[in-house]
């Protein structure tokens, strides 16, 4: 693809707002709390914004799966649920790049398989819900296309965030 100024902030809220409503479309008895913490002095980022935008929604899908995973496991049987499923993306400059955050309090990933995510065809998931290409092919545009970097931070039952730092 090819890079353009783009508004990094913009794409980052339109694509989680299309993949709440493509989630919500299948189960409106879903809800989640989106947070957007957006830096409104980012400035245009030279990206693809398709690729880029391929990268939120794996990322957004990811999340949203996690968080409804771990609302699965948290019913008590008496058809109330303390948790609130939460997914929250944070942009900001730092050391002269352009980081985005994305956080969600679903499953978290267990430290036995956090290193694997990012290969191709690595995935949890049942048959016929994930192809395992989506954080490889993520991994491939950050890095390859953007020369950018991505790094995961997460806990166990509490939280995964996907940091993608690219140049400013
Ligand atoms: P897929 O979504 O098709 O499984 P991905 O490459 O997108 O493939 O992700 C690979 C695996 O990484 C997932 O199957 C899951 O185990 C783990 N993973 C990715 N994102 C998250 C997340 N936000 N929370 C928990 N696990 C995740
Ligand atoms: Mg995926």
């Amino acid at each position: 693809g090819t890079k353009e100024p783009t508004d990094l902030n913009a794409l980052a809220d339109e694509y989680l707002r299309l993949a709440y409503q493509n989630l919500r479309a299948k189960d409106d008895s879903f809800t989640a709390d989106l947070r957007l913490n957006l830096d409104s002095t980012l400035g245009l980022v030279n990206i693809t914004p398709q690729d880029m935008g391929r990268v939120l929604l794996n990322l957004y899908n990811n999340a949203f799966y996690a968080v409804q995973e771990k609302q699965k496991l948290t019913h008590n049987g008496r058809g109330t649920n303390a948790y609130k499923p939460q997914i929250e993306v944070t942009t900001h400059r730092e050391n002269g790049r352009v980081e985005l955050q994305v956080k969600d309090n679903g499953t978290g990933i267990p430290e036995e398989i956090v290193n694997k995510i990012f290969q191709p065809f690595f995935t949890t998931k049942p048959t016929g819900q994930g192809t395992g290409l989506g954080l490889s092919l993520s991994y491939d545009i950050v890095t390859k296309g953007h020369g950018g970097e991505m790094r995961v931070d997460t806990q166990t039952g509490e939280f995964t965030e996907f940091v993608i730092a690219l140049p400013a």
